[in-house]
């Protein structure tokens, strides 16, 4: 469930607004495209999750929000101040959960390249647990921690060769991924961990994909998990923590309905029954992905003598790399729907590849320059992922409460883009 419903507009026709706020509203404050994010979504995701697990019996788990899903700072703090983590995978994201008000205490570093100044930095701020994912990357924090004097608590993550994830780009459980170790590495990691001086292994980790629909693999991921707690034990290694990372799906309107929070909440409860260990999570999707809407205006629509209509937007591949890099579906709405017969455009925006193309022959109300359209579901790895291609200005963010909305990332000037730039010396 989300906060972006239609209501009645001023002049009596329904309008897409996000909670209080008409999202016309915020286009002619704000301009477009811009994101829009719907705080009690966010706060509802998070405590549904929050509960399911709880009701399942898993005590004081750490719920710690991937960051990289998103990582404006009034999102993390809406978060935070419900008493998430934060789940980083570098030293900018460790960065935005401190400046967002997440305690070291409640952040996970996460992360194949972690390097030894993003380290450092983790070490000194004093991070709960640095996922490691490799052997060298173990002897790097054991020696880092060491020449500041303490000793970091580390998890190893696993890499448990199961298939699953929406995607190949975001499927991060096989062996021929990069993350993670084997079973057999992790136990022997584990054991010679429990030597360093620099390092105190804490638990083990895994994150096994993304937009998971299935509760199978991931039961199987999390029964092998398991068995590894079990050794280590056995071997008279301690061990408190069990990070099962994040890769819940999230409905994108046309695909599987995703487990809910409570079958999946069950399912960790089963999988693990009679495990004493403090759970950890690292969802990022499912709080975030239907909590947000990129807002658009259409340009144009371009008509060919063919049949073939065009829908141009003034949002394009830049804001929203999904469909183009992922091949995702983001169910289009008009924010003021029109009368009539549903039509079928391309979607594109204005970048110059054909790769700018949000969706095809897609069946949408009928719609004119200059009307508002929102890509639902757009809050996880939408703005995230944007960047200035083609020199197109990088996207702002609004975040809405109640009736009230706040620019949150404001838009940034062409001065302040071409401010960061400069000619080398040679050349006058
Ligand atoms: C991306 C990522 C997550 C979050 O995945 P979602 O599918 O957004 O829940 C969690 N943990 C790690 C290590 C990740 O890389």
């Amino acid at each position: 469930m989300n906060h972006f419903e239609l209501l009645a507009g001023a002049d009596g026709g329904a309008e897409l607004a996000c909670e209080g706020v008409p999202l016309s509203r915020i286009a002619e404050a704000v301009g477009t495209p811009v994101y829009v994010y719907s705080s009690a979504t966010l706060e509802r995701h998070y405590t549904v999750l929050r509960d399911a697990l709880a009701g399942a019996g898993l005590k004081d788990p750490l719920i710690a929000f991937a960051v990289k899903a998103n990582s404006n700072v009034a999102v993390l703090r809406t978060l935070a101040a419900l008493g998430a983590g934060a789940d980083v995978v570098s030293e900018g994201e460790v960065r935005r959960a401190l400046a967002a008000g997440v305690p070291p205490a409640r952040i996970v570093f996460s992360g194949v390249g972690k390097t030894e100044a993003e380290v450092e930095f983790a070490v000194r701020t004093g991070v709960a647990e640095i996922n490691v994912e490799s052997e060298p990357e173990l002897h790097l924090v054991d020696r880092v921690a060491q020449r500041l004097g303490k000793r970091q608590p580390v998890a190893i993550r696993v890499n448990p060769d199961v298939a699953a994830g929406g995607h190949a780009k975001i499927a991060t459980g096989k062996a021929d991924n990069k993350f993670g170790v084997s079973f057999s590495e992790a136990e022997r990691l584990y054991a010679n961990a429990a030597n360093m001086a620099g390092v105190r292994p804490v638990g083990v980790a895994c994150h096994i994909g993304s937009q998971i629909t299935d509760l199978a693999p991931m039961e199987a991921a999390f029964a092998k998990m398991r068995g590894l707690v079990e050794r280590l034990r056995a071997e008279g290694l301690p061990l408190e923590r069990l990070d099962l990372g994040g890769g819940l799906g999230v409905p994108y309107f046309n695909q599987p309905e995703p487990p809910s929070p409570a079958d999946y909440a069950a399912m960790i409860a089963r999988a693990t029954k009679g495990l004493d260990v403090q759970f950890a999570f690292e969802p990022g999707r499912v709080i975030a992905a239907n909590a947000g809407v990129l807002l658009a205006r259409v340009v144009h629509v371009h008509e060919r003598p063919e049949g073939r209509k065009f829908l141009v937007l003034d949002a394009a591949m830049n804001d929203l790399i999904r469909p183009a890099m992922y091949d995702a579906f983001h169910d289009i709405r008009p924010v003021r729907p029109r009368a009539g017969e549903a039509v079928a455009y391309d979607v594109v925006g204005p970048v110059c590849e054909t790769g700018d193309t949000f969706t095809r022959d897609r069946a949408l109300p009928p719609l004119e320059a200059g009307d508002l359209v929102a890509f639902m579901s757009a809050g996880a790895y939408g703005a995230a992922m944007a960047s200035e291609y083609n020199s197109r200005l990088l996207v702002p963010e609004v975040l809405v409460k109640g009736a009230e909305f706040a620019v949150v990332r404001p838009r940034p000037t062409y001065d302040d883009m071409l401010a960061r730039e400069a000619t080398a010396p040679w050349q006058g």
